[in-house]
């Protein structure tokens, strides 16, 4: 059935139910008093959180959710609270941040410290895991799992000793994995589907799907396009010229002038190109630099096999270059070296999958079962995450607003939770947390390494996970995902085809299925450079409400699927939006940043002049690294724990 359909649904808003944080906390001390203030009066043992309390299952916007950083926010512009103790005794540990590196690093400090030794975990949101979240959706009694963040295991052949252990012992089997899910990307591929372009009229003068558009000739494929005769035979001269624009220059310095120059003045005022061409770029590095190509390098573009470079005198990168650092240099990398060995791990709720196995493992009696497999569905009781009885506690919705190194080699840690704030105190603090917070939360640091903390600006991306009711729209659309350079959202697709254990996504086409969706704030064309977009970016994405995601969900599948029969309001079953104003960790580039900087691992830069230990707080988190990955989570987790054990050996308690 093909009929032609405009979305008329702005108003048909999915119900959501965002406001947990506050709400379920307060329900939980009896009388009046919020649990934590009860506790600080010593009027109850323990402050839990109710048994029905499960975020994961919201649906609505997620991710920075509204009550997560009210408070951080009024701390940098300058509130300040009166705190009182939260009449706990000494931790050992306390750990600002519950993403993978906070529960990663609770878990090292427990193995070199003793599985007794007290810690505490603070974290501002009403789930654990920061990025690595999960969103659940349940339909006619069946679960339906998608990553709210941190998408995947990438390149797990390429981690560290220390990162691959950690998910060894957390019980990830690699082997167990590949044999269940190795063809989870070909799945769609051997059905027929095929990836497509979307050209959008907004912005290329006409609506038009091409479908396959990468997997046939650049003639062939632009042929289909509604791009303008001049922008289409320049974008097949961009494919096919073997000219070198460089005359004269030697290999090594046609390098140092395409990482000085961004991708777009290569393409427009080296090339020549129509302006129109750097349009179909403006999402080529969106998954992993989050800016269109007026601020990514042209090296980046040649480093990853984007055209235009053919005729030019290049040499190509070491092939060891960076090959110890975490994750796949995004943008810096060799290719063939980032994609050795095993190809990229996905659970079906993302690395969530990982946080659950911590919090299994860190909090005995919180999620149930006991492999990798069992954890994807597992129930997890969060009454049990913060009880006095625990070794490991960790306490949602609770928001650090100091972290002081006292002179008696304790450290006193103030959070703030429904309202009131507290202090802890403990031997030691990792701050887990995001690097641009620390400099607000310990103003006892130096100029010099808050300026570090300071320098990397975290990227703003958005994962929709939109559950559907069925995707016959898309097998008779012949496409299991779309590129839309132009669109809102500028990455469509359907979820991997996954087996673990009890749970498997949708084999037949009459299944629900959840689509993936991803929007990311750039501002191609504002002459920005990439720290400056992202926070002009983080600004737009806070300003956007729920219902304009909303509206341009239903509006672009209805402009791709609506001609192979979608109807949003029939097909259209959950909608869950997490924003990241705070996304992925700042990563070097020699357009905007220093070459040195992107290209080796100098102690210079600025995230290792940030992440120095300061007493006994040490600093962890992927911003440590300058890297967005999972192993940089892990790895720092791990070395801020080795910091204070060695600081342990010259502090005698
Ligand atoms: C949308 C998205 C997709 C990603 N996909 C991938 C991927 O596929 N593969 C990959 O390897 N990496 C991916 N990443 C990168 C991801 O950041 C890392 O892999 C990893 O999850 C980072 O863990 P972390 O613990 O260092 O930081 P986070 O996950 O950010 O955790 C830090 C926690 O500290 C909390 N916090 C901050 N300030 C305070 C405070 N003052 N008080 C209390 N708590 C505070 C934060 O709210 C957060 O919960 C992705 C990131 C995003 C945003």
């Amino acid at each position: 059935m093909k009929k032609n359909k405009t979305c008329k649904s702005r108003n048909n808003v999915i119900s959501r139910r965002d406001f947990l944080n506050g709400c379920a906390l307060s329900m939980v001390a009896g009388g009046s008093l919020p649990p934590l203030e009860a506790m600080a009066q010593e009027l109850v043992d323990s402050p839990t959180l109710p048994v029905d309390y499960y975020p994961p299952s919201l649906q609505g916007m997620r991710g920075s959710h509204e009550g997560s950083f009210e408070v951080a926010h009024a701390m940098r512009d300058g509130t300040t609270w009166q705190s009182v103790p939260s009449g706990e005794s000494e931790y050992d540990l306390v750990v600002v941040g519950g993403g993978i590196s906070g529960l990663a690093a609770a878990y090292f400090y427990r193995k070199q410290n003793g599985p007794d030794s007290q810690i505490l975990i603070l974290d501002n949101h009403d789930d654990f895991g920061g990025h690595a979240k999960r969103n659940e959706f349940w339909h006619e009694g069946r679960m339906f799992l998608v990553n709210g963040g941190t998408l995947n295991v990438e390149a797990p052949s390429q981690f560290s000793t220390i990162a691959a252990g950690l998910l060894w012992e957390l019980g990830i089997d690699r082997t167990r994995y590949f044999e269940k899910n190795r063809k989870m990307f070909s799945f769609y591929r051997d059905m027929g589907l095929k990836s497509s372009m979307f050209f959008d009229r907004e912005t290329f003068g006409s609506d038009k799907l091409v479908v396959g558009y990468n997997e046939q000739p650049i003639e062939e494929a632009i042929a289909q396009s509604p791009l303008g005769d001049d922008a289409k035979r320049d974008v097949i001269r961009l494919y096919r010229s073997k000219e070198n624009y460089f005359q004269g220059m030697s290999a090594e310095e046609a390098r140092s002038q395409l990482g000085r120059m961004s991708y777009r003045d290569y393409v427009t005022k080296v090339v020549g190109c129509h302006p129109d061409v750097i349009k179909l770029f403006r999402a080529s590095f969106h998954g992993s630099l989050v800016v269109a190509p007026d601020a990514i390098p042209a090296i980046y573009f040649r480093d990853n096999g984007f055209p235009g470079f053919d005729g030019l005198r290049l040499n190509d990168l070491p092939r060891d270059l960076l090959a110890n650092e975490p994750g796949g240099q995004h943008g810096r990398e060799n290719s063939t070296r980032a994609n050795e060995g095993d190809p990229d791990m996905y659970f079906p709720d993302g690395n969530a999958t990982i946080v659950r196995l911590l919090v299994r493992s860190l909090i005995p009696g919180t999620v149930t079962g006991s492999s990798m497999e069992d954890v994807v569905t597992a129930a997890v009781d969060y009454s049990m995450l913060d009880r006095s009885a625990n070794d490991v506690r960790l306490r949602l919705n609770s928001t650090v607003v100091n972290v002081n190194q006292d002179e008696d080699e304790r450290v006193t840690t103030t959070f703030v939770n429904d309202n009131r704030a507290y202090t802890v105190r403990s031997k030691a603090v990792v701050m887990a947390c995001w690097n641009t917070v620390i400099p607000y939360l310990c103003p006892q640091l130096s100029a010099k390494q808050k300026e570090g903390l300071a320098y990397g600006i975290k990227s703003p991306l958005v994962y929709t996970g939109v559950l559907l009711s069925n995707w016959q729209s898309f097998v008779e659309t012949g496409i299991s995902g779309v590129t839309a350079p132009g669109g809102f959202h500028t990455r469509i697709g359907l979820q991997a085809a996954l087996e673990m254990g009890d749970y498997i996504t949708a084999r037949s086409t009459n299944e629900p299925i959840v689509v993936r969706m991803s929007a990311y704030f750039d501002m191609l064309g504002s002459g920005l450079s990439r720290r400056e977009q992202h926070l002009e970016g983080r600004n737009r994405m806070l300003a956007t409400p729920f219902n304009t995601f909303e509206y341009h969900i239903r509006d672009q599948l209805t402009r791709v699927l609506g001609p192979s029969g979608f109807d949003d309001e029939r097909d259209i079953l959950g909608i869950t939006v997490n924003r990241w104003p705070h996304g992925y960790s700042y990563s070097y580039n020699p357009l905007h940043d220093s070459e040195e900087w992107a290209y080796t691992t100098t102690s210079e830069r600025p995230a290792i002049v940030g992440r120095q230990r300061f007493g006994r707080i040490a600093i962890a988190n992927a911003d440590a690294a300058a890297s967005p990955h999972t192993d940089a989570a892990i790895n720092e987790a791990y070395r801020a724990v080795v910091e204070l054990l060695e600081s342990n050996q010259a502090i005698s308690f």
